[in-house]
Protein backbone atom coordinates (compact mmCIF):
# COMPACT_ATOMS: atom_id res chain seq x y z
CA UNK A 1 0.00 0.00 0.00
CA UNK A 2 1.43 3.73 -1.25
CA UNK A 3 2.58 5.05 2.20
CA UNK A 4 0.90 8.27 3.35
CA UNK A 5 3.02 11.36 2.60
CA UNK A 6 3.60 12.22 6.60
CA UNK A 7 5.13 9.01 6.92
CA UNK A 8 7.57 9.11 3.54
CA UNK A 9 11.13 9.58 4.60
CA UNK A 10 14.05 10.83 2.03
CA UNK A 11 14.46 6.93 1.51
CA UNK A 12 10.99 6.58 -0.27
CA UNK A 13 12.52 9.23 -2.88
CA UNK A 14 15.79 7.85 -3.62
CA UNK A 15 14.76 6.98 -6.96
CA UNK A 16 13.80 10.30 -7.74
CA UNK A 17 16.92 11.71 -6.88
CA UNK A 18 19.20 9.59 -8.49
CA UNK A 19 16.91 10.20 -11.33
CA UNK A 20 17.15 13.98 -11.55
CA UNK A 21 17.97 15.11 -14.80
CA UNK A 22 19.82 18.04 -13.93
CA UNK A 23 17.99 19.86 -17.00
CA UNK A 24 17.19 23.22 -14.48
CA UNK A 25 13.56 23.59 -15.66
CA UNK A 26 13.15 23.80 -11.61
CA UNK A 27 14.98 27.36 -11.88
CA UNK A 28 13.23 29.15 -15.06
CA UNK A 29 9.72 30.37 -16.02
CA UNK A 30 8.00 27.85 -17.90
CA UNK A 31 9.64 28.40 -21.47
CA UNK A 32 6.97 29.13 -23.86
CA UNK A 33 5.83 31.46 -21.56
CA UNK A 34 8.49 33.72 -20.84
CA UNK A 35 8.09 37.12 -22.29
CA UNK A 36 11.31 38.74 -20.99
CA UNK A 37 14.57 37.55 -19.61
CA UNK A 38 13.72 40.27 -16.90
CA UNK A 39 10.69 38.04 -15.38
CA UNK A 40 12.45 34.90 -16.90
CA UNK A 41 13.13 32.93 -13.38
CA UNK A 42 10.75 30.76 -11.20
CA UNK A 43 12.58 30.39 -7.74
CA UNK A 44 13.19 32.81 -5.18
CA UNK A 45 15.52 31.16 -3.85
CA UNK A 46 17.92 30.47 -7.16
CA UNK A 47 17.06 34.36 -7.76
CA UNK A 48 18.43 35.61 -4.95
CA UNK A 49 21.22 33.59 -4.00
CA UNK A 50 22.61 32.67 -7.49
CA UNK A 51 24.38 29.28 -6.26
CA UNK A 52 22.78 25.82 -7.39
CA UNK A 53 22.39 24.34 -4.30
CA UNK A 54 20.02 26.68 -3.11
CA UNK A 55 17.27 25.74 -5.86
CA UNK A 56 15.27 22.33 -6.11
CA UNK A 57 17.75 20.78 -8.44
CA UNK A 58 20.10 21.68 -5.79
CA UNK A 59 17.89 19.94 -3.02
CA UNK A 60 17.43 16.89 -4.78
CA UNK A 61 21.27 16.25 -5.14
CA UNK A 62 21.94 17.22 -1.50
CA UNK A 63 19.45 14.77 -0.41
CA UNK A 64 21.12 12.07 -2.70
CA UNK A 65 24.59 12.74 -0.93
CA UNK A 66 23.26 12.33 2.24
CA UNK A 67 21.34 9.32 1.45
CA UNK A 68 24.80 7.90 -0.26
CA UNK A 69 26.77 8.96 2.45
CA UNK A 70 28.42 11.21 0.40
CA UNK A 71 28.93 14.19 2.68
CA UNK A 72 27.99 14.42 6.43
CA UNK A 73 26.01 17.41 8.52
CA UNK A 74 29.73 18.18 9.47
CA UNK A 75 30.71 18.93 6.21
CA UNK A 76 28.10 21.01 5.25
CA UNK A 77 27.33 23.74 8.25
CA UNK A 78 25.11 25.60 5.89
CA UNK A 79 22.80 22.77 5.18
CA UNK A 80 19.80 23.69 7.10
CA UNK A 81 20.02 27.10 5.72
CA UNK A 82 20.29 26.03 2.20
CA UNK A 83 17.36 23.53 3.01
CA UNK A 84 15.36 26.59 4.85
CA UNK A 85 15.88 29.44 2.31
CA UNK A 86 13.35 27.91 0.13
CA UNK A 87 9.59 29.39 0.67
CA UNK A 88 7.90 25.93 -0.61
CA UNK A 89 6.35 27.86 -3.26
CA UNK A 90 6.12 24.44 -5.14
CA UNK A 91 7.58 25.98 -8.99
CA UNK A 92 10.21 23.90 -8.89
CA UNK A 93 7.61 20.98 -8.48
CA UNK A 94 5.21 22.02 -11.13
CA UNK A 95 8.08 22.91 -13.76
CA UNK A 96 10.15 19.33 -13.37
CA UNK A 97 6.55 17.57 -13.80
CA UNK A 98 5.90 19.07 -17.15
CA UNK A 99 8.89 16.89 -18.16
CA UNK A 100 10.60 15.00 -15.72
CA UNK A 101 7.88 13.39 -13.28
CA UNK A 102 10.22 14.07 -10.32
CA UNK A 103 9.17 15.98 -6.71
CA UNK A 104 11.40 19.04 -5.77
CA UNK A 105 9.60 20.05 -3.43
CA UNK A 106 8.37 16.78 -1.56
CA UNK A 107 11.79 16.12 -1.30
CA UNK A 108 12.45 19.46 0.24
CA UNK A 109 9.81 18.46 2.81
CA UNK A 110 11.03 15.34 3.76
CA UNK A 111 14.81 16.42 3.90
CA UNK A 112 13.55 19.21 6.33
CA UNK A 113 11.63 16.11 8.41
CA UNK A 114 14.69 14.37 8.51
CA UNK A 115 16.95 17.59 9.84
CA UNK A 116 14.43 18.12 12.89
CA UNK A 117 14.48 14.78 13.53
CA UNK A 118 18.19 14.92 13.70
CA UNK A 119 18.67 17.72 15.71
CA UNK A 120 19.53 19.98 13.06
CA UNK A 121 16.23 22.03 11.71
CA UNK A 122 14.77 23.81 12.29
CA UNK A 123 15.98 27.47 12.59
CA UNK A 124 16.54 28.74 15.74
CA UNK A 125 13.54 31.29 14.55
CA UNK A 126 11.38 28.54 14.30
CA UNK A 127 11.28 27.80 17.67
CA UNK A 128 9.61 30.50 18.60
CA UNK A 129 6.53 29.71 16.27
CA UNK A 130 6.67 26.01 17.77
CA UNK A 131 6.25 27.18 21.16
CA UNK A 132 3.76 29.28 20.58
CA UNK A 133 1.94 26.85 18.76
CA UNK A 134 1.88 24.29 21.31
CA UNK A 135 1.35 26.99 24.54
CA UNK A 136 -1.47 28.96 22.92
CA UNK A 137 -2.84 27.04 19.95
CA UNK A 138 -1.47 29.72 17.26
CA UNK A 139 2.14 30.86 16.22
CA UNK A 140 1.75 34.24 16.97
CA UNK A 141 2.47 34.31 20.67
CA UNK A 142 -1.33 35.61 21.41
CA UNK A 143 -3.35 34.28 23.95
CA UNK A 144 -6.34 31.87 23.03
CA UNK A 145 -8.98 34.79 24.13
CA UNK A 146 -7.78 36.98 21.50
CA UNK A 147 -8.55 34.40 18.57
CA UNK A 148 -12.60 35.91 18.34
CA UNK A 149 -12.00 40.11 19.13
CA UNK A 150 -12.01 40.34 15.46
CA UNK A 151 -15.95 39.13 15.66
CA UNK A 152 -17.07 41.18 18.46
CA UNK A 153 -19.40 43.41 16.87
CA UNK A 154 -20.72 40.61 14.16
CA UNK A 155 -23.64 38.34 15.08
CA UNK A 156 -21.78 34.97 14.08
CA UNK A 157 -23.35 31.41 15.34
CA UNK A 158 -20.74 29.62 17.98
CA UNK A 159 -20.03 26.63 15.99
CA UNK A 160 -18.74 24.66 19.08
CA UNK A 161 -22.19 25.17 20.64
CA UNK A 162 -24.44 25.51 17.47
CA UNK A 163 -25.40 23.36 14.70
CA UNK A 164 -23.87 25.51 11.68
CA UNK A 165 -24.16 24.42 7.74
CA UNK A 166 -20.70 26.29 7.21
CA UNK A 167 -17.55 26.64 9.60
CA UNK A 168 -15.69 29.66 9.03
CA UNK A 169 -12.31 28.73 9.78
CA UNK A 170 -10.70 31.64 9.81
CA UNK A 171 -6.72 30.87 10.81
CA UNK A 172 -4.19 32.24 13.10
CA UNK A 173 -3.37 35.10 10.89
CA UNK A 174 -6.10 36.88 9.54
CA UNK A 175 -7.68 36.49 13.02
CA UNK A 176 -5.02 37.68 15.04
CA UNK A 177 -2.85 40.53 13.07
CA UNK A 178 -4.96 43.84 13.97
CA UNK A 179 -3.39 44.78 10.60
CA UNK A 180 -5.52 42.37 8.77
CA UNK A 181 -8.78 42.63 11.13
CA UNK A 182 -10.78 43.58 7.94
CA UNK A 183 -10.16 40.21 6.15
CA UNK A 184 -12.78 38.26 8.58
CA UNK A 185 -15.22 40.86 9.21
CA UNK A 186 -15.44 41.39 6.05
CA UNK A 187 -15.71 37.95 5.03
CA UNK A 188 -17.84 37.07 7.50
CA UNK A 189 -20.75 40.44 6.61
CA UNK A 190 -20.19 39.35 3.04
CA UNK A 191 -21.49 35.87 3.81
CA UNK A 192 -24.11 36.86 6.00
CA UNK A 193 -25.81 39.07 3.30
CA UNK A 194 -25.31 36.05 1.07
CA UNK A 195 -27.60 34.29 3.46
CA UNK A 196 -24.54 31.49 4.38
CA UNK A 197 -25.51 29.65 7.64
CA UNK A 198 -22.37 30.61 9.13
CA UNK A 199 -20.31 30.02 12.59
CA UNK A 200 -17.32 29.87 13.96
CA UNK A 201 -15.11 28.05 16.72
CA UNK A 202 -13.81 31.42 18.08
CA UNK A 203 -11.58 30.78 20.85
CA UNK A 204 -11.59 27.49 20.71
CA UNK A 205 -10.27 27.18 16.73
CA UNK A 206 -6.43 25.95 16.98
CA UNK A 207 -3.78 26.52 14.21
CA UNK A 208 -4.23 24.31 11.57
CA UNK A 209 -0.99 23.28 11.48
CA UNK A 210 0.29 24.61 8.28
CA UNK A 211 3.44 26.41 9.52
CA UNK A 212 4.90 23.74 11.07
CA UNK A 213 4.45 20.81 8.16
CA UNK A 214 5.85 23.07 5.69
CA UNK A 215 8.94 23.38 8.20
CA UNK A 216 9.48 19.72 8.75
CA UNK A 217 8.04 19.38 12.26
CA UNK A 218 5.88 16.48 12.03
CA UNK A 219 5.27 15.25 15.70
CA UNK A 220 3.71 18.71 15.99
CA UNK A 221 1.44 19.39 12.60
CA UNK A 222 0.25 15.57 13.08
CA UNK A 223 -0.99 16.51 16.72
CA UNK A 224 -3.08 18.81 15.60
CA UNK A 225 -4.40 17.59 12.61
CA UNK A 226 -5.85 14.94 14.54
CA UNK A 227 -7.25 17.65 17.14
CA UNK A 228 -8.99 19.42 14.64
CA UNK A 229 -9.91 16.79 12.91
CA UNK A 230 -11.70 15.03 15.97
CA UNK A 231 -13.12 18.74 16.89
CA UNK A 232 -14.35 18.60 12.82
CA UNK A 233 -16.27 15.29 13.09
CA UNK A 234 -17.34 15.71 16.94
CA UNK A 235 -19.22 18.75 15.78
CA UNK A 236 -19.99 17.49 12.11
CA UNK A 237 -18.88 19.78 10.39
CA UNK A 238 -19.68 19.01 6.57
CA UNK A 239 -18.40 22.67 4.86
CA UNK A 240 -15.84 24.23 5.70
CA UNK A 241 -14.21 27.82 4.46
CA UNK A 242 -11.01 30.00 5.17
CA UNK A 243 -9.40 33.03 4.39
CA UNK A 244 -5.97 31.60 4.41
CA UNK A 245 -4.31 29.69 1.63
CA UNK A 246 -2.02 27.67 4.26
CA UNK A 247 -5.01 26.38 6.03
CA UNK A 248 -7.17 25.24 2.59
CA UNK A 249 -3.96 23.64 1.27
CA UNK A 250 -3.47 21.73 4.67
CA UNK A 251 -7.46 21.10 5.21
CA UNK A 252 -7.58 20.12 1.99
CA UNK A 253 -4.52 18.34 0.83
CA UNK A 254 -2.47 17.25 4.13
CA UNK A 255 -4.85 15.78 6.34
CA UNK A 256 -5.50 13.19 4.18
CA UNK A 257 -1.90 12.32 3.69
CA UNK A 258 -1.74 12.28 7.60
CA UNK A 259 -1.40 8.51 8.75
CA UNK A 260 -4.19 6.58 10.89
CA UNK A 261 -6.06 9.99 11.02
CA UNK A 262 -10.10 10.33 11.12
CA UNK A 263 -12.64 9.94 8.53
CA UNK A 264 -12.23 13.22 6.25
CA UNK A 265 -16.04 14.15 6.77
CA UNK A 266 -15.98 17.87 5.53
CA UNK A 267 -15.64 19.93 1.95
CA UNK A 268 -13.28 23.20 2.02
CA UNK A 269 -13.50 26.15 0.30
CA UNK A 270 -11.24 29.26 0.31
CA UNK A 271 -13.05 32.36 0.61
CA UNK A 272 -12.72 32.94 -3.10
CA UNK A 273 -14.05 30.13 -4.41
CA UNK A 274 -17.03 30.32 -2.22
CA UNK A 275 -17.49 34.22 -3.10
CA UNK A 276 -17.37 32.77 -6.94
CA UNK A 277 -20.09 30.00 -6.26
CA UNK A 278 -22.23 32.65 -4.56
CA UNK A 279 -22.10 34.95 -7.40
CA UNK A 280 -22.47 32.50 -9.88
CA UNK A 281 -25.76 31.06 -7.77
CA UNK A 282 -27.07 34.90 -8.09
CA UNK A 283 -27.01 35.15 -4.16
CA UNK A 284 -24.13 37.86 -4.11
CA UNK A 285 -24.97 40.86 -6.31
CA UNK A 286 -23.21 44.23 -6.68
CA UNK A 287 -24.90 47.12 -7.26
CA UNK A 288 -21.88 49.36 -6.61
CA UNK A 289 -18.89 50.64 -9.60
CA UNK A 290 -15.36 50.48 -8.43
CA UNK A 291 -13.60 52.12 -10.93
CA UNK A 292 -10.05 51.00 -10.50
CA UNK A 293 -7.47 48.70 -12.64
CA UNK A 294 -5.85 46.12 -10.71
CA UNK A 295 -3.47 43.28 -10.96
CA UNK A 296 -3.72 39.54 -9.01
CA UNK A 297 -1.18 37.59 -7.26
CA UNK A 298 -1.30 34.38 -7.19
CA UNK A 299 -0.70 32.85 -3.66
CA UNK A 300 1.27 29.46 -4.26
CA UNK A 301 -0.19 27.56 -1.30
CA UNK A 302 -3.70 28.29 -2.99
CA UNK A 303 -2.52 28.46 -6.92
CA UNK A 304 0.13 25.99 -7.68
CA UNK A 305 -0.11 24.10 -4.45
CA UNK A 306 -4.23 23.75 -4.91
CA UNK A 307 -5.38 24.56 -8.42
CA UNK A 308 -7.36 28.00 -7.61
CA UNK A 309 -6.24 30.50 -10.62
CA UNK A 310 -9.78 31.18 -12.06
CA UNK A 311 -12.32 31.55 -9.19
CA UNK A 312 -10.34 35.09 -8.22
CA UNK A 313 -10.22 36.29 -11.51
CA UNK A 314 -14.22 35.84 -12.04
CA UNK A 315 -14.90 37.39 -9.36
CA UNK A 316 -12.65 40.33 -10.03
CA UNK A 317 -14.62 40.72 -13.40
CA UNK A 318 -17.90 40.20 -12.12
CA UNK A 319 -17.19 43.43 -10.08
CA UNK A 320 -18.35 46.32 -12.33
CA UNK A 321 -15.88 48.98 -13.21
CA UNK A 322 -12.75 46.75 -12.20
CA UNK A 323 -10.40 46.01 -14.82
CA UNK A 324 -7.81 43.34 -14.37
CA UNK A 325 -4.41 43.51 -16.05
CA UNK A 326 -2.38 40.65 -15.57
CA UNK A 327 1.63 40.00 -14.46
CA UNK A 328 3.92 38.34 -16.96
CA UNK A 329 3.85 35.47 -14.70
CA UNK A 330 0.77 34.23 -13.43
CA UNK A 331 -0.90 31.12 -12.44
CA UNK A 332 1.15 28.20 -12.36
CA UNK A 333 3.71 30.55 -13.02
CA UNK A 334 3.23 32.87 -11.01
CA UNK A 335 6.16 34.31 -8.43
CA UNK A 336 5.98 33.63 -5.22
CA UNK A 337 5.69 36.65 -2.77
CA UNK A 338 8.88 35.38 -0.26
CA UNK A 339 7.02 35.03 3.01
CA UNK A 340 6.10 31.49 2.91
CA UNK A 341 7.49 27.75 3.94
CA UNK A 342 8.81 29.35 7.41
CA UNK A 343 10.95 32.27 5.20
CA UNK A 344 9.53 35.16 6.74
CA UNK A 345 9.86 33.55 10.33
CA UNK A 346 13.21 33.23 10.25
CA UNK A 347 14.73 35.22 6.51
CA UNK A 348 12.38 38.42 6.57
CA UNK A 349 15.26 40.08 4.12
CA UNK A 350 14.89 37.44 1.68
CA UNK A 351 11.36 37.43 2.00
CA UNK A 352 10.55 41.17 1.98
CA UNK A 353 13.43 41.48 -1.04
CA UNK A 354 11.57 38.26 -3.00
CA UNK A 355 8.21 40.64 -2.23
CA UNK A 356 9.64 43.35 -3.49
CA UNK A 357 10.51 41.86 -6.98
CA UNK A 358 6.66 40.84 -7.21
CA UNK A 359 5.84 44.39 -6.21
CA UNK A 360 8.11 45.94 -9.49
CA UNK A 361 6.44 42.83 -11.87
CA UNK A 362 3.22 44.59 -10.82
CA UNK A 363 4.10 48.14 -11.42
CA UNK A 364 4.91 46.90 -15.19
CA UNK A 365 1.17 46.42 -15.87
CA UNK A 366 0.38 49.97 -15.47
CA UNK A 367 -1.89 48.46 -12.58
CA UNK A 368 -3.20 51.04 -9.21
CA UNK A 369 -3.30 48.37 -7.40
CA UNK A 370 -2.40 44.81 -6.26
CA UNK A 371 -5.56 41.90 -5.38
CA UNK A 372 -4.82 38.86 -3.17
CA UNK A 373 -6.47 36.79 -0.43
CA UNK A 374 -3.72 34.84 1.42
CA UNK A 375 -2.81 36.76 4.78
CA UNK A 376 0.76 35.94 4.87
CA UNK A 377 1.33 37.38 1.15
CA UNK A 378 -0.64 40.94 2.19
CA UNK A 379 1.71 40.66 5.29
CA UNK A 380 4.99 40.64 3.13
CA UNK A 381 3.76 42.37 0.07
CA UNK A 382 2.68 45.08 2.85
CA UNK A 383 6.15 45.51 4.72
CA UNK A 384 8.18 45.21 0.96
CA UNK A 385 5.89 48.17 -0.20
CA UNK A 386 6.29 50.14 2.85
CA UNK A 387 10.11 49.88 2.32
CA UNK A 388 10.19 51.16 -1.44
CA UNK A 389 7.92 53.64 -0.28
CA UNK A 390 5.66 52.68 -3.26
CA UNK A 391 1.76 53.83 -3.19
CA UNK A 392 0.72 51.18 -5.14
CA UNK A 393 -2.33 50.01 -3.23
CA UNK A 394 -2.59 46.28 -1.89
CA UNK A 395 -5.87 45.11 -1.90
CA UNK A 396 -7.77 41.83 0.20
CA UNK A 397 -10.53 40.84 -2.54
CA UNK A 398 -12.86 40.63 -0.02
CA UNK A 399 -12.18 44.22 0.44
CA UNK A 400 -13.39 45.24 -2.79
CA UNK A 401 -16.57 42.86 -2.70
CA UNK A 402 -17.73 44.33 0.36
CA UNK A 403 -17.60 47.82 -1.67
CA UNK A 404 -18.87 46.64 -4.34
CA UNK A 405 -22.03 45.02 -2.84
S1 LIG B 1 14.46 18.59 -10.12
FE1 LIG B 1 13.40 18.12 -12.04
S2 LIG B 1 13.46 20.01 -13.26
FE2 LIG B 1 14.99 20.19 -11.59
S3 LIG B 1 16.92 19.52 -12.50
FE3 LIG B 1 15.99 17.72 -11.52
S4 LIG B 1 14.78 16.71 -13.12
FE4 LIG B 1 15.27 18.78 -13.87
S1 LIG C 1 9.84 25.51 -3.62
FE1 LIG C 1 10.16 27.51 -4.63
S2 LIG C 1 11.84 28.48 -3.47
FE2 LIG C 1 11.86 26.30 -2.94
S3 LIG C 1 13.35 25.42 -4.34
FE3 LIG C 1 11.31 25.15 -5.27
S4 LIG C 1 11.06 26.95 -6.62
FE4 LIG C 1 12.77 27.39 -5.21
Amino acid sequence: MEKKFFEKTLEDYKDQVWGCARCNWCQNHWGWNVKSAEYSEICPAFGEFRFFAYSGMGKMHIARALLEGDFDYEDAPELAEIAYLCTTCGACEINCQRLQDKEPLKVTECLRAKLVEDGIGPMPAHKGLINSIKQYDNPWMQPRAKKASWAKKIKLKDASTEEVETLYFVGCTAALDLSLREVPQNTAQIMLKAGVDLGIFGNQEICCGSPVARIGDRKTFVDLANRNLELFNKRGIKEIVTSCAGCYRVLKFDYPEVPGTSKIEYKVYHTVEYLDHLIKQGKLVFTKEIPLVLTWHDPCHLGRHCGIYEQPRNVLSSIPGIKLVEMERIKDQAWCCGGGGGVRTAFIEFAVETAKKRIGEAMKTGAEGIVTCCPFCEQNMSDALAQMNNPLKLYDITELVMRAI
